[in-house]
């Protein structure tokens, strides 16, 4: 989550919701200008066409973030995500970074790998959360990103245990 401000407001359970709901939201965010960047970089075409479906998917995930505000009456407002932007700037090393593709690539994954975990660790409180608060359609939608949040972590794992890393391994 992002950085708690010295003037936020922690009295309820349902706050605590609203400002984790809140800072994924921006993180969703900002993944949806950084993934296309991911997409650009990766040499491999299974690991392009991942990033390129993971982008979609984040679409979604954002349109679920919105239905979740509508359900509790507040309008989607975006809480800095503090950890999703060093996340981004490690994954721009990647993508900046010169020298041989398939070790570029390894590094692009072992980046993209970090949002994965960041974003389980998010969806899975906020989802628990929800249960916690009755609110049991947000629960359902937040474990439906959760699944896919996970998908694309094994996904990843195995295009780099597959292809990538045993051919980084021989540059
Ligand atoms: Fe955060
Ligand atoms: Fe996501
Ligand atoms: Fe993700």
């Amino acid at each position: 989550m992002g950085l708690l401000s010295s003037n936020t407001r922690l009295d309820k359970l349902e706050d605590l919701f609203l400002h984790e709901l809140e800072d994924l939201y921006d993180a969703e965010k900002r993944l949806t200008k950084a993934l296309p960047l991911m997409m650009e970089a990766a040499k491999n075409p299974k690991l392009k066409m991942g990033f390129e479906q993971h982008l979609r998917e984040t679409e979604g995930q954002i349109a679920r973030l919105e239905r979740i505000f509508d359900m509790i009456n507040r309008k989607p407002e975006r809480e800095t995500c503090d950890a999703m932007k060093g996340l981004i700037a490690e994954g721009n090393e990647a993508i900046n970074a010169r020298g041989n593709d398939d070790v570029r690539d390894a590094a692009l994954i072992a980046a993209a790998q970090r949002v994965e975990h960041y974003e389980i660790a998010g969806y899975g409180t906020l989802r628990t959360f929800a249960k916690t608060l009755g609110m049991h359609e947000a629960a359902t939608l937040l474990q439906q990103t959760l699944d896919e949040e996970e998908a694309t972590d094994k996904k990843l794992t195995e295009i780099a245990v597959s292809i990538v890393n045993p051919r980084a391994e021989m540059a």
